[in-house]
């Protein structure tokens, strides 16, 4: 009897939502990935900016094996030795220092649920304006859903929580917006969905005064540019300023589950016990997970890496000096290919057949967010196969 190609098993089992997968992954080491077939593909995308440190890196299955044979889950009316050690360790990262506070969820929607619960106890004042920008995104929760400036990803679930506005991405739209009617303010350094899309030289400073100036809770969502990817542990550091909340996933858990909020100072006052929690966040298996990739990064400097590798695949992508590609953007290990033509899926496609995995996050844009981990060979590696799809559209 002959098995069904996999194709059709996951058609016939899996829910609608997704695509027909480009192909079924078997296995992965460093920052390469096999399929069924056996053949080798360079993963530039890296789970969408999860496998921060790579595939099967052997201090997070060792971390993993150890937690799990130790003890893996309690309910959150018990504390435990990972979750306290990555609560004080994100409050050390993010620089929201003694008056910082942790709250630890699942994925990256959830962290903005969190934050998004919070903006909503900033109502001193009866304060009831969130503001978020256009063609953003923040996850597909509900509310999440709210926040994210997307339009046509909501539309067939609304109503969504009210009270959320979206603006243009100007410090003039954010100037003649931000005032004592606003409880949040929710930004993306670089909005990653939308094509890995730079805010104007400015904005992130611009935000925190006015925010500071009117009482409103600057949100900053680094689920995506956090933990190193854009060159520094958060992409706020490099505007040299410090938000009200920040939520962080994708990188963190270096590809088991996780998420968190970390408020800083008179945002930590905000929730009040039996407010929020959840069953699975932060228990023990995914927080020693967790602080073993944190713990890698920093001896490591991965941001450091981040900076120089992405520095070096970007005279890499413009050295092409291909006239289908039209400018980088982004910073760090965080990068966008800006496209002369909407042919990012053809060029995606022509990347995969060359053994190489990168993102078309829309028509004209190729997302690409390689482990942090990436060296000279992986760079070599990228140039040529790169050159090779470029060379073939
Ligand atoms: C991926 C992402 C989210 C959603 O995270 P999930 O884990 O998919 O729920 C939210 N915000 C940003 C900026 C993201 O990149």
């Amino acid at each position: 009897m002959t098995q069904h190609p996999w194709q059709d098993r996951f058609a016939d089992a899996m829910m609608k939502t997704f695509s027909p997968p480009l192909a079924m992954l078997v296995r992965g080491e460093g920052c390469y990935v096999w399929d069924e077939k056996g053949t080798q593909y360079l993963d530039f995308l890296a789970g969408i900016a999860v496998n921060s440190l790579g595939h099967a890196h052997p201090e997070v299955v060792a971390a993993v094996t150890k937690q799990i044979g130790t003890i893996s889950h309690v309910s959150n009316y018990f504390a435990t030795p990972p979750q306290i050690e990555l609560a004080e360790r994100l409050k050390r990262i993010t620089g929201a220092g003694d008056e910082g506070r942790v709250y630890f969820c699942n994925s990256g929607a959830e962290a903005n649920e969190a934050a998004f619960k919070l903006a909503r106890l900033n109502n001193k004042g009866h304060r009831n304006r969130i503001i978020s920008l256009h063609d953003s995104f923040h996850g597909r929760t509900m509310g999440a859903l709210a926040l994210s400036g997307k339009p046509h990803m909501r539309e067939a679930f609304e109503p969504v929580p009210g009270g959320v506005e979206h603006i243009d991405s100007t410090i003039k739209a954010l100037e003649a917006t931000i005032d004592t009617t606003v409880a949040a303010l929710f930004l993306e350094p670089v909005k990653g969905e939308a094509g890995v899309i730079d805010l104007p030289d400015g904005y992130l400073k611009r935000a925190r005064e006015l925010c500071t100036e009117h009482g409103v809770l600057l949100i900053l969502d680094e689920i995506q540019t956090g933990i190193a990817r854009s060159g520094a542990w958060f992409a706020y550091n490099h505007a040299d300023i410090l938000p009200d909340a920040v939520t962080i996933a994708k990188g963190m858990g270096g590809g088991v589950p996780i998420g968190a909020l970390v408020t800083f100072g008179w945002a930590s006052e905000l929730f009040r016990r039996g407010q929020h929690g959840s069953t699975f966040a932060g228990n023990p298996l995914v927080t020693a997970t967790a602080n073993a990739v944190l713990g890698v990064i920093e001896r490591d400097d991965l941001a450091a890496n981040a900076t120089l590798r992405g520095q070096q695949l970007r005279e890499i992508i413009l050295g092409f000096k291909s006239p289908w590609i039209e400018e980088v953007r982004g910073r760090g290990l965080l990068l966008g290919i800006g496209l002369t033509e909407p042919v990012a899926l053809k060029l995606g496609a022509a990347a995969l057949a060359e053994g190489l995995i990168v993102n078309a996050a829309n028509e004209t844009s190729i997302r690409i967010a390689p482990p942090l981990i990436v060296g000279d060979t992986e760079l070599a590696d990228f140039q040529d196969r790169f050159g090779r799809a470029l060379a073939s559209l």
